[in-house]
């Protein structure tokens, strides 16, 4: 039987968990904890992504500040307002949403969050401390991954992990966070040769590509774990994962569906993470 990784009912969980641990913040420190977000530009994807995340912060009685900036705003006058959220006491964790216009080099904005508020784990240094094994912030979806291998108790150790795609926000940090697990971890991209033999040897396979049904039921091991990070949107307007869902959950020991897998893991471990920035920044 193959179990399904219900990344909808982790999520829930988890943004129980952060609405409890901000009502005892607020309790012990007469505030709530701050995500202050930051949108540059009009993309309509963004715009959703921006407004459910602060949605969900509010939700869980976080303090949410959503900054919204015309997509021709000059560099400086976004760092300008990352430099003033760095210095708002009241402000625990900023994001600004990625992609930035054109114009904004995006590596110039993360590295200009203060590490200790840099609620996505994109930082240079938090991204460092992550390879290094020290504690930081860690991307979301990643992290929002090994949540729901935890909760299902899917133990990694030793396993052979097989990431395919390699970006900053999902591939590498994925690949951290596996090592220190214990698994033994293969990167795949678009330039790996023979990436359906690699494919085939994983005992637990990471989808981040951005192609539809791209992993195909003879690409997996029987009984393998597949989490798939992939959100394509199809001709017919339907969602799809990086997974050809159905035939892989036949061959896969458990696997994540898409829409309900990852996606969901996203915003709540965001939350966890402004949560664990209040606490160690204290009042
Ligand atoms: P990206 O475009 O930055 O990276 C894609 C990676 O896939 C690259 O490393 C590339 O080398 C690799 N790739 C592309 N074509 C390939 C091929 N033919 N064979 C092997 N590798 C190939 O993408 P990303 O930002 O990491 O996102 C990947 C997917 O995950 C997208 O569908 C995105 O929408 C989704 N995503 C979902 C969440 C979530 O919350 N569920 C979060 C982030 C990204």
């Amino acid at each position: 039987m193959t179990t399904i990784l219900d990344g909808k009912q982790t999520a829930k969980e988890v943004r129980a968990r952060v609405k409890e641990g901000c009502a005892a913040f607020l309790e012990r420190t007469g505030r709530a904890p701050g995500l202050a977000v930051v949108l540059v530009g009009d993309d309509p994807a963004s715009a959703i992504y921006t407004r459910n995340k602060a949605k969900a912060a509010a939700k869980c009685g976080m303090y949410d500040v959503h900054h919204r900036l015309d997509a021709a705003t000059p560099e400086a006058e976004v760092l300008d307002l990352v430099a003033q959220l760095n210095e708002d006491p009241g402000v625990d964790g900023i994001l600004v949403q990625l992609p930035l216009p054109s114009h904004i080099d995006p590596d110039k904005i993360i590295a200009a969050i203060a590490p200790e508020k840099d609620a996505d784990g994109f930082h240079p240094i938090n991204v460092g401390r992550l390879w290094i094994g020290h504690a930081a912030p860690v991307a979301c979806t990643p992290l929002g991954i090994t949540t729901i291998l935890d909760r299902y108790e899917i133990d990694v150790k030793g396993m052979n992990a097989v990431i395919i795609g390699r970006s900053n926000i999902v591939g590498k940090p994925m690949a951290a966070l596996l090592i220190r697990r214990h698994a033994t971890v293969t990167i795949c991209h678009s330039r790996t040769k023979d990436l359906a033999g690699v494919i085939r040897g994983a005992d637990l396979v990471v989808a981040a590509i951005g192609r539809a049904k791209f992993v195909t039921a003879d690409m997996v091991k029987e009984g393998a774990v597949v989490i798939d990070v992939g959100i394509n949107r199809l001709e017919d307007g339907t969602l799809a994962g990086d997974v050809d869902f159905e035939p892989v959950a036949e061959r896969a020991g458990a696997i994540t569906p898409v829409p309900g897998g990852v996606g969901p893991m996203t915003i709540a471990t965001l939350l966890a993470n402004v949560l664990e920035l209040a606490e160690a920044r204290g009042a």
